[in-house]
């Protein structure tokens, strides 16, 4: 089975998509990875996920990859004597650490070291910003704030601090608990919520070794301000705008999408583009048109996938809202001007073999119109390389780990087949030829443009670029 588009789609699994059944249809209507939220799912849920995930895969015969969601530091506010009280503007409120229900007063915040880190003028907002409190003064074990917009509270609702460096790791005993749980299940990718700074994407890669790969998710201040060396250490970038849209200016999004998308591209790391991008899908079998020019401008921008969130996990329609993702993606990919617009913002390759040989192969590619750039890739780095580029080519990645096809399947344009490395160059070339022409790349008597690295196998090597034809002997299918 082969998409016939180049960005991908990620969709959120949860209740509404948790039987087989639907989710063979995710899978049919173009969902190439899955996520597992782990703010929703148990251990158990995320194990059986992934089982029916494995058992999809073997029946399609095609590497579907799954991405695993830390929850992060999630803050919360304590409970109210009452369940929650109405703020009105410009009153007094303390946030402090007597785990006693709270009143109109004050409420417990149960996070010492969120009232050790709280100063003066900083900005906490409760339930998404529905409340917003200014810090006036603190004491080490509490600080009086002032409503600056009123609203209620009620029992643990979310606490969001755009101006407050939390001096603890991203990585919260649950998570660590989550992520070796998801380690053992061999998951492709773990999302980190809630980085703030580089250390905290180390920190987790350290534990992974290398068995799944990072992604972080850009969802504070504090990770915009550090943003190219976050962007740097991770595997991959996630644009989360539900939190980055409450912790900043909502008409400030926009614009760090673009610069977030940009840096992405240019450090050649997968970017995801998330959340509410068809939200009125939850409800409605039609997005509106404003959704439909979000997806449309993210793949105009050339992110390497779109996802989806309650609309897959939660909504009444997960298959539609997948199936529209496609078909908007697929009408903007034939758009006159969706080449020449992500070419527009391609960066400079940096002075690498592999990005030498990654510029040579797109023009080479596009000069011959060959009908694909086939990259040999034992760990994938030559085809995220390749992919970087953009090129007008189909790409076709050939790899003999499962992870790594699995990995690829949320990046940009790459189409990943598991084949045994090839033992020379008559093999690369031949195999290439065979696999180009039954998964419907290329027909008798077209070219293909093959990268590689000799010796076979060797990760980093990318130094060599050859231009086959298909032969009559590769009509066997
Ligand atoms: C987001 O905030 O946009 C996001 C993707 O994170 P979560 O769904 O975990 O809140």
């Amino acid at each position: 089975m082969r998409r016939l588009r180049r960005v991908k789609i990620l969709a959120t699994l949860g209740p509404a998509s948790e039987t087989r059944p639907v989710l063979a249809k995710l899978f049919e209507a173009g969902a190439d990875v899955f996520r597992i939220n782990m703010s929703h799912a148990s251990h158990d849920a995320m194990r059986e996920r992934i089982r029916m995930i494995r058992s999809l895969e073997a029946q399609y015969n095609r590497s579907i990859g799954i991405l695993v969601d830390l929850q992060g530091p999630k803050l919360r506010v304590g409970t109210f004597a009452q369940g929650g009280v109405d703020l009105v503007k410009g009153a007094e409120f303390w946030l402090d650490s007597n785990p006693e229900p709270g009143d109109i007063h004050r409420v417990f915040l149960p996070h010492p070291e969120i009232l050790r880190a709280l100063r003066p003028d900083h900005f906490v907002l409760i339930d998404d910003g529905k409340v917003k409190l200014q810090i006036v003064s603190c004491e080490p074990e509490r600080s009086m704030a002032r409503v600056v917009v009123a609203g209620r509270i009620s029992n643990r609702k979310g606490v969001s601090l755009p101006d407050t460096e939390i001096p603890t790791s991203a990585m919260t005993p649950k998570d660590r608990s989550d992520l070796d749980a998801a380690l053992n299940e061999g998951v492709d990718w773990v999302a980190v919520s809630f980085v703030q700074r580089p250390e905290d994407v180390a920190e987790v890669k350290k534990i992974a070794r290398g068995r799944a790969l990072i992604l972080s998710k850009i969802e504070k201040p504090q990770a915009i301000a550090r943003l190219e060396e976050i962007v740097e250490i991770s595997d991959a970038i996630m644009v989360a705008r539900g939190d980055l849209g409450v912790e900043m200016p909502l008409q400030q999004v926009p614009g760090l999408q673009k610069r977030i998308v940009r840096l992405a591209r240019k450090l050649g790391k997968p970017v995801v583009v998330a959340t509410q991008m068809l939200e009125s899908m939850i409800n409605s079998p039609v997005p509106t048109r404003a959704e439909v020019s979000d997806v449309a401008n993210a793949v105009f921008e050339g992110a390497d996938a779109i996802m989806l969130s309650a609309e897959s996990a939660a909504g009444q329609y997960p298959v539609e809202a997948i199936s529209t993702m496609d078909s908007i993606a697929r009408e903007v990919e034939s758009d006159s001007n969706y080449l020449p617009l992500i070419a527009s913002l391609r960066a400079v390759p940096e002075p690498t073999g592999a990005d030498a040989i990654a510029v040579a192969a797109r023009d080479v590619a596009e000069t011959l119109d060959v009908k694909a750039i086939v990259g040999w890739t034992a760990s994938g780095s030559t085809a995220l390389r390749i992919a970087r580029e953009r090129p007008r080519t189909q790409i076709l990645a050939l790899t003999p780990n499962i992870e790594t096809a699995r990995r690829l399947a949320l990046v940009w344009g790459t189409h990943a087949v598991i084949t045994q490395d090839a033992r020379d160059v008559a093999d690369m070339s031949d195999r290439a030829c065979q696999i180009c022409f039954r998964d419907d790349f290329a027909k008798e008597s077209e070219r293909i443009l093959i990268v590689a690295g000799v010796p076979f196998g060797t990760p980093g090597a990318t130094n060599m670029m050859r231009i086959s034809y298909i032969g009559p002997e590769n009509d066997v299918p």
